[in-house]
């Protein structure tokens, strides 16, 4: 019993101090806000789906010794509280020039600006950009289906459209052409569709970093309808007690934003590092949590339902 009350205590502290740091970006009034209802119906199957598999397929995009981690504040399908747009992919910050690199083999079928060809929301927002359909298919209920990945914002662009790149080949540098903020490399996952509204969560593609893992969510409602839009902390379990380590936040409802056909999830986080953790958080005034292990090189699943 001591120990559970110890342990609540460090929960609220730590819950604190994160309430400051989102709520300096809440002031816009353009911030996540907890749902008043849920969603759509969820897909409910056990993931990964029997049809399409589990898929890492992908290796980092930078050589070791670069930041290898997707900025938290602007996760896929976040606003990053309020202040851009929603976000098809995610974004990797390095130094104007780091070389980016294929994380798989396939097919270039993009290489330059992003205009004429239109590849986001608007022509000449993610810049210099290099696309690549993959050698390997994904096979889901709709049958087989390509699978894209696109690099934006490059400084410079060192292949050509119809050349067959391997995994690793270099494909130009880091930079903010486009509509960025700072240099950084904006990488997406399009499932069918080369297409910026066919986009799925590169969390649960790329190989997770050394004693990671992978960490994909499915939060619903009792019904199983998703709940857009609520964050979720994770708290690490460490000898000294219990530490905020992240938020997930998941997925709205727009810009067809949606789940992973092998994983249904609505909010996923990689290069989790491997431990015990508590997800936990407020769904319209209802508190849900659970624990969970994160093992290394996997992803680890967790479903959690609300009353309501
Ligand atoms: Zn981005």
């Amino acid at each position: 019993m001591g120990e559970l009350s110890v342990l609540r205590k460090e929960i609220d502290k730590a819950r604190t101090s994160l309430s400051i740091q989102v709520d300096a970006g809440a002031d816009t009034g353009l911030g996540p806000r907890s749902p008043s209802g849920p969603g759509s119906l969820w897909p409910t199957f056990e993931p990964p789906s029997p049809i399409s598999e589990e898929h890492f397929w992908l290796d980092s995009p930078f050589p070791g010794g670069f930041n290898q981690l997707y900025s938290p504040g602007y996760q896929f399908g976040s606003t990053g509280g309020g202040r851009y747009r929603i976000h098809h992919g995610v974004d990797i910050g390095n130094p104007v020039g780091t070389p980016v690199l294929a994380t798989a083999s396939g097919e270039v079928v993009h290489a330059g600006p992003d205009n004429p060809t239109l590849l986001g929301p608007y022509n000449d927002f993610y810049g210099n950009s290099v696309v690549i359909r993959l050698d390997r298919k994904l096979n889901t209920s709709r049958g087989e289906q390509d699978v894209f990945v696109l690099y934006g914002h490059l400084v410079s662009v060192d292949v050509q459209e119809g050349q067959w790149v391997g995994a690793g080949d270099y494909l130009g540098g880091v930079g903010m052409t486009g509509i960025a903020i700072g240099p950084h490399l904006h990488m997406e996952v399009r499932i069918g569709q080369n297409s910026y509204l066919h986009t799925v969560n590169p969390a649960l593609w790329m190989r997770p970093a050394a004693y990671t893992g992978t960490v994909a969510v499915r939060l619903l409602s009792a019904a199983g309808r998703t709940w857009p839009g609520v964050q979720l902390s994770l708290y690490r379990y460490e000898e000294a007690g219990v530490r905020w380590y992240r938020v997930v936040e998941t997925y709205p409802e727009k810009e067809s934003i949606g789940p992973d056909p092998s994983w249904g999830e609505n909010g996923a986080l990689s290069h989790i590092p491997v431990g015990t953790y508590l997800l936990s958080g407020f769904v319209n005034g209802e508190e849900v949590r659970q624990e969970i292990s994160v093992r290394d090189g996997e992803t680890t699943f967790v479903e959690l339902r609300t009353q309501q």
